[in-house]
């Protein structure tokens, strides 16, 4: 949905862990055999897209057996440090980096943020979270750390029950203190939790009771989305999930004016600066979606149909799965909404 600014400078970590996997100068390449060759674009390509979409358990095993042809490349060892950081295995991470015989900013900066890590969930007293991988901005006092986690895993479980899915990897869970919602003001209009690839939480909101649950599972099923394939989701699929789970606009009227096109529901719309345009394209998402819904009934049943045509979006695209699922297109799903 809208989006405040973010809260927090983008953590470097993102800079390092989207730097691809390309640069193989240990890979002595030009002596593998062609199949070898293939071989390795394959796996640098199934990395980066594992990568890409915070897949670490999936970066880690290939990186893993790409080390093996490669032990020495330092790109790869960079990665898998980032990679073990990013599974919160922070001592883990530590030791690893340890063994490498090169200096780099960026290592330090992992030594250093594991270690700022280990020691705040130390002071807060906070048990790793079964679901989150959680890093704190701006110093949030154990009683909103909790009350926040608590509020997450309760969301977490009804989303996981719902699709039928539960996650392989942990999800990034940054809370933070804004100074904005400090003190007890009258009721935000827009509370500021936003999902880009880490799912980053202003701890105050937990006062605004009434706002925070929607905004939650709002972005918490983009999370989920995000963890059930590697494909690039079609925007109304994914905004018109996200806003059904979150119910907060379901008696909203039909926008005036021609529908949008399939292109323009399909790319991302999340930052179109028309207001106006912007409604309409959330508004037929949302529509498109509650009709895919509807026609299994609207039930558990559903939802969990829905969850598998987005897995098999990768293999199938946009159409293939609604096709497979529906037996129809966007196209034709667009025409009978409107
Ligand atoms: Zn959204």
């Amino acid at each position: 949905m809208a989006q405040k600014n973010k809260p927090e400078r983008i953590g470097r970590l993102v800079c390092i862990l989207l730097m691809c996997v390309v640069a193989f100068a240990g890979f002595r390449y030009y002596k593998k055999t062609v199949e070898e060759r293939l071989q390795i674009n394959q796996m640098i390509s199934v990395t980066n897209e594992c990568l890409r979409v915070g897949d670490w358990k999936c970066a880690e095993k290939n990186v893993r057996e790409l080390l093996k042809s490669a032990p020495n490349d330092t790109n790869l060892q960079m990665h898998l440090a980032g990679i073990l950081f990013e599974q919160e295995r922070y001592k883990e991470c530590i030791g690893y980096i340890e063994t490498l015989n090169f200096k780099h900013s960026d290592l330090d900066y992992l030594v250093e943020k594991s270690n700022l890590l280990e020691q705040e969930m130390a002071q807060l007293g906070v048990e790793k979270s079964m679901h989150f991988r959680l890093e704190f901005d701006g110093g949030p006092s154990k009683k909103d750390v909790m009350e926040a986690l608590a509020v997450l895993e309760v969301a977490y479980d009804s989303i996981s029950n719902l699709f039928d899915f539960m996650p392989e990897n942990k999800m990034s869970l940054v809370l933070y203190q804004d100074a904005e919602f400090q003190g007890t003001g009258p009721r935000p209009d827009w509370v500021g939790a936003v999902f880009d690839g880490k799912l980053r939480v202003p701890v105050n909101m937990m006062e605004y009771r009434e706002v925070y649950r929607p905004v939650l599972f709002h972005e918490l099923t983009h999370a989920f989305v995000r963890a059930m394939t590697h494909a690039n989701v079609p925007c109304w699929m994914n905004e018109g999930i996200a806003q059904v789970i979150d119910a907060s606009h379901n008696n909203e009227d039909r926008p005036t004016g021609a529908p949008p096109s399939v292109e323009a529901l399909e790319n991302s719309f999340v930052k179109e600066p028309n207001t106006e345009k912007a409604k309409k394209l959330y508004w037929y998402s949302r529509k498109m979606v509650e009709e895919l819904l509807q026609r299994d009934g609207g039930g558990a049943a559903a939802f969990r149909k829905f969850a598998k045509c987005l897995q098999d979006l990768q293999s199938l695209g946009m159409d293939g799965t609604l096709q497979k699922h529906y037996e129809t297109t966007a196209q034709n799903l667009l025409k009978s909404v409107r």
